[in-house]
């Protein structure tokens, strides 16, 4: 390895650094204080989403935590039920917010690839005329699935569990932390994905490449709450309009863009397939690739000193996940690298 060659960073898609141009946009930011609604440049990015999910309102958040939070917390109340499957990132890894901030009781399903089935959904539904239930009020679901190794529901899918929630007066909320990877994946709009639901979040800091920024749309009365519960949590932010110029820039140039991260995904899942110690468990339809190996953390640790961080997930599974700060050359010496680490196993 020279020494001017840089880390292969590929434990999360939240790892990239902002770019030169999108820098350059958030200097140019107009900015106002938003907790008084007067930064324009949140004010245009919080239009322009509400537009492109097809919903009346959206509102900036700081994370894809708080937005799904804010979800939960304005479209349940205290001792609902929350059905969402058992890999689901406000489950798995939001600190237990639902529970401590809305007061409600998570529910889990299982599914493959982190996808709730209408099937599944209609048997975890918990109905209100039974007393003994705490009533289902809200489902939420994840799009592309984390760890499901980013698979992607189908407009199919959400129609059906969408219609399912309705029928029951129940709210569908998305957690769509990577819903650009689906909508490049599958070549479906934003919009559509999102019909079905009542509320849709997304990242601006993964694969989008931000530095922070989420947002969470929805109809006007419920963009109304989580504002009022984004100011309880903590997270009315002023001037402000730095971070959403970055969102700005991101989604006109680096949406498109995620289809390169999805075929490098394939490219490494191509290379390690029939590798002796290596199985990929799961199918990776777009940036994250799952990877079994005998020892995770110290399979990760022989990459690392050879510039390739994976992220150890478990003590036999590894994740890599594709972004815009790893190019073909960084490709490359992932593929390198893995396989040579492979093979020290395989002669061991
Ligand atoms: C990353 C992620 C979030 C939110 O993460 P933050 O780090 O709080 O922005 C939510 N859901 C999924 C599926 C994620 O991958």
């Amino acid at each position: 390895m020279s020494t001017k060659q840089s880390i292969v960073d590929l434990r999360s898609d939240t790892l990239t650094s902002p770019s030169k141009a999108m820098r350059k946009a958030m200097a140019a930011a107009e900015v106002g204080d938003d907790v008084f609604g007067e930064d324009p440049s949140v004010n245009a990015l919080q239009e322009r989403v509400a537009q492109s999910l097809g919903k009346a309102a959206a509102l900036f958040v700081p994370s894809g935590t708080m937005a799904n939070l804010l979800a939960i917390t304005a479209q349940t109340k205290p001792g609902d039920s929350v059905l969402l499957h058992e890999d689901a990132h406000p489950f798995q890894y939001e600190g237990g917010g639902m529970s401590m901030v809305a007061g409600v009781m998570p529910k889990t399903l299982t599914g493959p690839q982190g996808l709730l089935t209408p099937e599944s959904v209609a048997e975890g539904i918990m109905l209100a005329r039974d007393p003994h239930r705490s009533h289902t009020t809200l489902v939420s679901i994840e799009q592309t699935t984390n760890r499901g190794g980013g698979a992607c529901y189908s407009t199919e899918s959400i129609k059906s569990i969408g219609a399912l929630c309705d029928k029951h007066g129940i709210r569908l909320h998305c957690d769509g932390a990577r819903l650009f990877n689906a909508v490049v994946a599958d070549g479906v709009d934003a919009a559509t994905y999102s019909a079905p639901c009542h509320t849709v979040s997304f990242c601006f800091s993964k694969g989008l490449g931000c530095p922070a920024g989420s947002v969470l749309a929805g109809d006007k009365e419920t963009i109304e709450k989580a504002h009022r519960y984004r100011k309880m949590l903590g997270g009315g932010m002023r001037q402000v309009g730095i971070l959403a110029a970055a969102a700005e820039y991101a989604l006109d140039h680096n949406i498109e863009r995620l289809a390169e991260d999805h075929r490098r995904t394939a490219a490494l899942r191509e290379a390690l397939e029939g590798i002796p110690k290596i199985s990929l468990p799961l199918p990776s339809p777009t940036n994250i690739l799952f990877i079994d190996v005998p020892n995770a953390p110290d399979f990760a640790d022989r990459c690392n000193v050879r510039g390739v961080r994976v992220l150890p997930f478990s003590p036999t599974r590894l994740r890599a996940v594709f972004h815009l700060d790893v190019d073909d050359n960084g490709l490359q010496r992932a593929i390198d690298v893995m396989t040579a680490t492979a093979r020290q196993y395989a002669s061991a």
